[in-house]
């Protein structure tokens, strides 16, 4: 763990192992935390913030643009260690790796455009100014889907705006942390000012997070019921929160869509990172013009996807995290089928050699599902694309908004009102419109609804963690 600028052990002396998931291998082990190690660097971080948010915001963009540049130089070993701990293939680890990156330059450049405002008084003798200060120490949990972009997606607001920060990693991925955190050591960042804890169970790290009276802001990315618990914690202990939770992401292919583009857009989409991704597209809505088209080249395209371990040349979809998680899909799936859906491609686990020691799942196309079956509403994680094919264009809208999540939507259209109907439409945070990869490091990332609370990236990213503070001057 990295506390106050050094690698420490966990005050309890206990570790525990880390497994590839693709392989069942223990590929090495990490300090196994608690209550009193996330105290202790939550305090290296109190102690921090004073020097810390004193720093020019020109000095803060400079070790920013440094961690920038160590990452964009380790990208090879980065984007390798991610294969082996998370699974993903080699060449989503890269992405992942570059993706990462862009939020160090995005918030070194961010820093330094902070200002504050001079409003207007109704009386002659009187001056108003607003300031935006750092919040102060930050708990921050992140997940294992993405487990380098989404410390830095943290971090890049965070110290830009002057806070120091504290990871608790996820315990499927901590080797990732440890790898991004020792970029801020090499960068030169004081101690105190970056902190990581890594820990078996995050119960006890999660209490101390929203309870302790030092933090000053949760932030959190991970599922919807884990979010919204420890929201509520921290927010009754008066602590800002931002939670990034999950999705449940309608792709609509209107009539008057290019279905075979849309086909091919939904099939390079609903694979990646083996559909462990929030904004991954869990109901396919095709309009019954081009619902034959659209099945066929899913068809072809899913039946190519090859399943396999990361590192292996050709292959597209890594195992899943955990044996849990392929139960899930597993569930899911055979509750749809017996509910009257059919797997045209996989619908099944894949358990013999070379999967038989790892978490897979076969890349599965469904169609014929139907509200009612548990894929419908539920999240999956998994690689598996459920079709509906709807006949009411004005009805689809509504069809896609019914859910409790809003994070992300995708639209197929070549008609202009159409497209823009529905953007303004759908009750979601992230709307992708013939485009399956409507985010950036520049561009608001969130969700509605049960997705969460604030945004990440973009300007609106470091607001998160900045106070509003007004002067009234008499004069
Ligand atoms: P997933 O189901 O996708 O693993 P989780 O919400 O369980 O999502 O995990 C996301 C992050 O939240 C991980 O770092 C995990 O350790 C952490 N987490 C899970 N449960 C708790 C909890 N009770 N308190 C604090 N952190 C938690």
């Amino acid at each position: 763990m990295y506390i106050n600028g050094e690698w420490v052990e966990a005050l309890s002396g206990k570790r525990f192992d880390v497994t590839n998931p693709a392989t069942g291998e223990v590929i090495g082990d990490v300090p196994d935390g608690g209550a009193d190690d996330a105290r202790a660097a939550i305090a290296a971080a109190d102690e921090a913030f004073g020097a810390w948010a004193s720093t020019t915001a020109f000095e803060r963009a400079d070790l920013l643009y440094q961690a920038w540049q160590l990452m964009k130089e380790r990208t090879g070993e980065l984007a390798a260690l991610m294969t082996k701990e998370q699974g993903k293939p080699l060449r989503a680890s890269t992405n992942e790796v570059g993706y990462g990156a862009d939020f160090l330059r995005f918030f070194a450049e961010e820093a330094t455009r902070v200002t504050g405002e001079w409003l207007p008084s109704k009386t002659a003798n009187q001056r108003f100014l607003v300031l935006h200060q750092p919040v102060g120490v930050v708990a921050a949990i992140t997940p294992w889907n993405y487990p380098m972009s989404m410390l830095t997606r943290k971090m890049g607001p965070a110290l830009a705006a002057g806070c120091p920060i504290v990871f608790k990693a996820a315990e499927a991925t901590p080797m990732c942390a440890q790898a991004i955190i020792q970029l801020f050591h090499d960068a030169g960042f004081p101690p105190g000012v970056v902190n990581l804890v890594t820990a078996l169970d995050p119960k006890p790290i999660g209490e101390v997070f929203t309870t302790d009276p030092r933090v000053r802001k949760l932030t959190f990315t991970g599922s919807t019921a884990v979010g919204k618990m420890l929201a509520g914690q921290a927010a009754s202990n008066m602590k800002r929160v931002s939670v990034e939770l999950g999705g449940h992401a309608p792709f609509i292919v209107f009539p008057d869509a290019d279905p075979v583009r849309a086909a091919k857009g939904a099939a390079a989409l609903k694979y990646l990172n083996s559909g462990q991704a929030c904004i991954s597209p869990n109901r396919l809505y095709v309009h019954t013009s081009g619902a034959d088209a659209f099945i066929e080249t899913m068809i072809e395209r899913v039946s190519r996807v090859k399943a396999g371990p990361g590192t292996e040349d050709g292959v597209t979809v890594g195992p899943l995290v955990n044996e849990a998680a392929v139960d899930k899909v597993e569930r899911q799936v055979i509750d749809a089928l017996d509910k009257g859906a059919q797997a045209p491609v996989g619908g099944t686990r894949l358990i013999e050699a070379p999967f038989d020691k790892g978490h897979f799942f076969a890349p599965t196309l469904l169609t014929g599902v139907a509200d009612g079956m548990t894929i419908y509403r539920e999240e999956t994680f998994g690689p598996v694309a459920p079709v509906i094919v709807y006949d009411d264009v004005d009805e689809v809208i509504a069809m896609a908004n019914d859910t409790e999540y809003g994070l992300a939507a995708y639209v197929y259209s070549d008609n202009m009102s159409t497209a823009l109907k529905a953007f303004e439409q759908l009750r979601f945070g992230i709307i992708g419109i013939n485009d399956v990869n409507p985010t950036a490091a520049q561009a608001p990332f969130g969700g509605m609804k049960d997705s969460g609370l604030g945004r990440e990236g973009s300007r609106e990213g470091i607001r998160e963690y900045l106070e509003t503070k007004l002067g009234g001057f008499a004069l």
